[in-house]
């Protein structure tokens, strides 16, 4: 019994003094996971910081500011045209996007999305590139693009410009050490972004995705009287929708649970049914190159000619969260209010009162 007690204590001392830094199942040496990561000068070094529009680092549920003056997507939605993806243009064409992986729910949708033949784009958190290198991997090698949803999932106007960076290029450097590629798209976490994070994004080479469709589905961990079904409900209301046959679209699902993982395989027949070709983000913009490195991502495949059968959602609009018809579209006009962000796994947890 003393010599088991004395190598569980010598177990628990080692655990103790090696950091989890460099317990790796990703090669190389990585932040805390699921916390902002410290500044890194060799990663800071890499922007030029008086070229950043110099929009205030926010606090934590502040209040809008009065006028929109870096196009806060969180208080306005604003976007620029310039730098942001915000839609695909080309009617018929729709990214299907799915944030906070890689996780074990995503075996799923990649199982589900193999036997349709359909690419998307996941936009990982680094942390969890760090715990599941295996099932991005995966991802990669199926031909879904990949991109970076920073290293912490914070909200990024709330940090300072050293520690953006650094969510940022840990996060590409994690994925560049899973997948031996160097991604060129992120999304910020919840949206939360204005112009100093694009400048930022920019300088270090990636292109800020937004969505214009929301499916809310994170909401469905939060809130018990979430109906599962109000995700499809969305997807079902959208394809029907006059006002949105113009350009394609580019939705917002998550991977990060299983009840939301799990509603890939249901909405995927109703964007078939209703003839989209779902693609990943960048090949719905028509760029070949997704990564740094010269890797081109197969091409989408059209819809097969044997299709699966829709399932029927509800078309009862009553039980749609949110505005499903919403765009996320340049607007000089500020909504006042609180900024909210209920947790830390949302992907959109914004309310404007
Ligand atoms: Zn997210």
């Amino acid at each position: 019994m003393k010599l088991i007690n004395s190598i569980s204590f010598l177990f628990a001392a080692l655990l103790i003094l090696v950091p989890n830094s460099i317990i790796a199942v990703l090669p190389g040496t990585w932040p805390p996971l699921n916390a902002p990561p410290p500044a890194n000068a060799n990663y800071t070094k890499l922007v030029n910081t008086t070229k950043l529009r110099n929009a205030p680092v926010n606090k934590v549920n502040a209040t809008c500011p009065t006028t929109d003056q870096y196009c806060y997507w969180t208080c306005s939605t604003c976007t620029r045209n310039d730098t942001d993806i915000i839609r695909c243009p080309n009617k018929l064409d729709w990214g299907l996007t799915l944030d906070d992986g890689p996780t074990s729910f995503t075996t799923s949708v990649l199982d589900y999305l193999d036997t349709q033949n359909i690419k998307v784009t996941f936009f990982v958190i680094g942390s969890n590139v760090y715990t599941n290198p295996d099932i991005l991997l995966r991802a990669y090698k199926a031909g879904h693009q990949i991109g970076v949803h920073t290293w912490s999932h914070n909200q990024l106007t709330t940090q300072t410009t050293e520690v953006v960076i650094a969510e940022l290029m840990y996060t590409r450097d994690a994925i560049k050490a899973a997948i031996n590629a160097t991604p060129k798209y992120m999304r910020p976490p919840y949206g939360d972004y204005d112009d100093r994070i694009r400048d930022i994004s920019t300088q270090l080479g990636m292109k800020p995705t937004i969505w214009d469709l929301d499916t809310n589905d994170w909401m469905s961990a939060e809130d018990p009287t979430f109906n599962l079904n109000w995700i499809a409900a969305n997807f079902t209301q959208w394809v029907a929708d006059p006002t949105l046959t113009a350009t394609g679209h580019i939705s917002l699902e998550h991977d990060l649970y299983n009840q939301t993982a799990a509603q890939i395989p249901i909405v995927v027949p109703i964007l078939k049914k209703a003839n989209y070709t779902i693609k990943p983000v960048s090949q719905c913009i028509n760029d070949p190159y997704p990564y740094v490195e010269s890797v081109v991502t197969p091409t989408a495949v059209a819809t097969p000619t044997t299709r699966a059968s829709a399932p029927t959602p509800t078309t009862d609009t009553s039980q749609i969260r949110g505005s499903p018809t919403q765009h996320a579209v340049t607007s000089t006009t500020p909504t006042s209010g609180i900024i909210f962000f209920p947790d830390v796994n949302g992907c959109f947890g914004k309310a404007i009162n």
